[in-house]
């Protein structure tokens, strides 16, 4: 099984790393840098053995990646492992601020029940129940965000002591189960935006964005 440095090490760009297995132009590794889609994280975008990662598809806790036209890389093959970090930083960013939204605006409202999450380079967004449009409800909540992103708080991660193959993210007193990767410290992230978007009757959908 991979072993996931990203998990442990979200900094590290690129890995040296021994393939695993090969079938055409899909292959695993014993460990990787390379997160793939999961808990509606998008994956990075990089390269293994100097050829185009074209999908990362994580099943249970092993990691396939398919690579692009003419990759030729065995079993056994020492390969370098490395994805775009200015991207890898957003997501970074952008998966802690959606932590922080979540838990200012459930701390100011009252807890919600989450419908879905996802996390790209570009912004981040939470869905979940809530029975009228949150436009008017915003604007206290991305204050108190950036507030406490101000204030610099330290955030980490852990795995589960009973199930190590979850992870926590904890931060002040927000703590959620998160397998993702995120800022060590909430200045990393500068400047949010809030924005809201109708996605139906009872749900509701905040996107943020940096700023
Ligand atoms: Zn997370």
């Amino acid at each position: 099984m991979v072993e996931k440095l990203f998990r442990k090490e979200p900094y590290l760009g690129s890995c040296e790393s021994t393939v695993a297995s090969s079938e055409g132009r899909e292959v695993t590794l014993d460990k990787t840098v390379f997160f793939a889609f999961s808990g509606g994280q998008q994956s990075d975008s990089g390269t293994i053995g100097g050829f185009n990662v074209l999908e990362a598809r994580a099943e249970g806790p092993e990691i396939h990646y398919k690579l692009e036209e003419g990759a030729n890389i065995k079993e056994g093959d020492r390969v370098e492992v490395r994805i775009d970090m200015e991207k890898r930083k957003r997501i970074m960013c952008l998966h802690s601020a959606a932590h922080l939204v979540y838990g200012v605006f459930s701390k100011q409202y009252g807890p919600k029940k989450l419908i879905g999450s996802n996390v790209t380079g570009d912004k981040a967004r939470i869905d979940f129940e809530h029975p009228e449009s949150v436009s008017g409800l915003l604007p206290p909540v991305e204050e108190e965000a950036n507030r406490l992103i101000d204030e610099n708080p330290p955030a980490k991660t852990y795995p589960d002591e009973h199930n190590p193959d979850t992870w926590w993210w904890e931060c002040m007193d927000f703590k959620y189960p998160c397998g993702g990767t995120h800022v060590q410290s909430l200045g990393e992230i500068g400047k949010i935006k809030l924005k809201r978007k109708n996605i139906g009757s009872g749900k509701e959908r905040i996107e943020i964005t940096l700023a």
